[in-house]
């Protein structure tokens, strides 16, 4: 049994400890302990929510383009459509044929964004419905190395 704190309320004269005082402390303490100590100086409070309301994470974001591919990318068809390619690959990159890495697919020859605008789609489901999206014709598997090459090529072609 901890026996801290009852000699500090016997220090303290018997006094309890409010609820608020409590979080207070537990704050500070927390502040104070180098577990929670940041090494290079303090990040501001709500780093770990760092996105949350803003833009496109937010459920309520009704504008631009963007939360309909993050819903895309997101999509059941589209982790199905990966990992067909994936396996059509063999998990290996198409360019420097490394196995057994970070592997992402990427959509070629035609860009995500070509097919997107091409096909007109502004919903999720228009997503669904578009053959062109489901190729697997349309997709390689690209180390993560590899797939930043080609997103630095996409301006210059
Ligand atoms: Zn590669």
């Amino acid at each position: 049994m901890p026996t801290g704190i009852y000699t500090r309320i016997k220090k303290r004269g018997g006094w309890k400890l409010s609820k608020k005082t409590k979080i207070k402390m537990s704050i500070a303490k927390r502040k104070a302990y180098p577990k929670y100590a940041w090494k290079k100086g303090h990040l501001p409070w709500n780093k770990d929510l760092k996105g949350y309301k803003s833009g496109g994470s937010h459920y309520n974001w009704k504008g631009g383009i963007t939360p309909l591919v993050y819903q895309i990318r997101n999509s059941f068809k589209t982790r199905q459509w990966r990992s067909d390619i994936f396996q059509r690959d063999d998990y290996t990159c198409q360019i420097c044929g490394l196995k057994g890495v970070y592997l992402e697919v990427d959509h070629y020859p035609k860009l995500f964004s070509e097919i997107f605008k091409d096909n007109k789609i502004k919903s999720l489901e228009e997503a669904l419905r578009c053959e062109e999206f489901w190729n697997l014709n349309g997709g390689r598997t690209l180390c993560k190395e590899c797939h930043n090459l080609t997103k630095g090529y996409k301006g210059k072609k």
